[in-house]
């Protein structure tokens, strides 16, 4: 049985969140993938808002049908934008990666500003961790922020790279170093800079192999001053922010790593079923068979760990309790994605690679990112692993 963990009522939410994405997205994918017209997202974004969608990590602020709206709801939302079109759900989940740590640690005054815009798809929000020298080990961070007592303002300096909604987004969270002599997990700290501060420049975007539509560059702060009050949480206290929204990042993951597996394994059990190839439907064949049944249990595995980690998480397990199933849930629905893309891609033959047939070449060019972002495979197995040995260090 599929959706084994979801309610009664959060199947009805799927249902109306598919029924929402196939009226809504579903006429926008050339769009977005073809024509690379970010306008259409961003009129999407504000659909998606309004209809309550991007609120549903603050049951404080949703005002839905949802009694006990959540981040398995979240899941739900991505993982049906995703099925449609990958890029289009990277944008939302980038510009929820932003609203989060700001509902959780923001003073009140910058949440009325920056949060509520971009919870009604007004705005777009993006998170700056990755720079040109450190992706991975974000110990070796070279971005260095500072206060001027004097004027009370925080001032950032340094390149950020792969930053989603880079250029689009109003507000920008960026990480940086505070103090060098601590130890990295100690000195970083997170600040909050509106789009429009002086210095704050993007001299790049990427063209990426998938996720055509979406946006991603480099984000450049030369000496860019914000008030006292744009640090997040406590000075020196970014990792514990840093740590906090990869869990939902990577949970959120798993729902873009099920949608885009799910489309892939659509098309292929379609096409195994009608494809004829030497007097049979090629879904009769039994390397075929294996194929199908190897994408099947996969999914559901992703599945399983997804759902799990979202209803962890909203029945109030965080931190690092929540480190593990995170990652096992990032890691395998992601794989799972790159797996299925593939299989596709290979049962369909010179259609699976052609543009003029379909979208198993897109899939193929947009989960191959998947394992990439938000913490690549590999950190995420170190991850699994240090909590299974704790008396380890964790040796990266
Ligand atoms: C499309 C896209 C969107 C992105 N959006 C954002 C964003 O919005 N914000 C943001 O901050 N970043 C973003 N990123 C950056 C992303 O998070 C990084 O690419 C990722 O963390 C990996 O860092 P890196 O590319 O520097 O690779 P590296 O850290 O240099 O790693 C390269 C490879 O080496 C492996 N590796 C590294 N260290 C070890 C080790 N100790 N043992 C074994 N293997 C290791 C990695 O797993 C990886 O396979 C985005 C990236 C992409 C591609």
């Amino acid at each position: 049985m599929r959706d084994f963990f979801l309610t009664h009522e959060d199947r009805a939410f799927r249902a109306e969140v598919r029924t929402f994405m196939s009226r809504e997205l579903a006429p926008k994918v050339n769009l977005i993938e073809r024509d690379q017209d970010f306008s259409a997202q961003l009129a999407l974004v504000r659909v998606l808002g309004q209809a309550g969608y991007l609120k549903l990590m603050f049951p404080d602020l949703y005002r839905g049908a949802l009694p006990k709206p959540g981040l398995t709801h979240a899941v739900i939302v991505s993982e049906e934008a995703a099925y449609l079109n990958y890029a289009f759900e990277t944008t939302i989940a980038t510009a929820l990666s932003c609203a989060y740590p700001i509902h959780r640690f923001a003073r009140e005054s910058l949440r009325e500003r920056y949060l509520l815009p971009i919870l009604e798809g007004r705005s777009l929000g993006s998170v700056c961790m990755t720079e040109p020298s450190v992706g991975s080990d974000s110990a070796g961070m070279e971005t260095r922020i500072r206060f001027d007592e004097e004027a009370g303002e925080w001032v950032v300096s340094g390149v950020k790279r792969y930053i989603s909604n880079a250029s689009k987004a109003n507000v920008y969270i960026v990480w940086g170093v505070t103090d060098p002599d601590l130890p990295p997990q100690k000195g970083l700290t997170a600040v909050l800079i509106p789009a429009h501060a002086k210095g704050l420049t993007f001299p790049r975007l990427y063209d990426f192999v998938g996720r055509r539509g979406s946006i991603v560059g480099e984000v450049a702060m030369d000496e860019v001053r914000v008030p006292g009050e744009n640090l997040l949480g406590e000075v020196n206290g970014g990792f514990n922010i840093m740590l906090s929204a990869f869990n939902f990042e990577r949970v959120i993951l798993g729902g873009s790593g099920l949608g885009v597996a799910r489309a892939a394994f659509d098309i292929a059990c379609q096409h195994a079923q009608s494809r004829v190839s030497f007097g049979q439907k090629l879904g009769q064949k039994q390397l075929i068979w294996d194929m199908i049944a190897q994408m099947s249990w996969k999914i559901d595995a992703a599945e399983l760990l997804t759902h799990r980690a979202a209803k962890m998480y909203d029945s109030g397990i965080g931190g690092k309790d929540l480190m593990r199933e995170a990652s096992q849930a990032k890691l395998v629905a992601t794989e799972t994605a790159v797996f299925c893309a593939d299989r596709t891609v290979q049962i369909l033959g010179g259609d699976g690679v052609t543009r003029q047939y379909g979208k198993a070449e897109q899939l193929y060019r947009d989960a191959r990112t998947l394992p990439i972002v938000g913490g690549t495979s590999e950190m995420c197995k170190y991850l699994i692993a240090s909590r299974e040995m704790p008396s380890l260090r964790l040796n990266l």
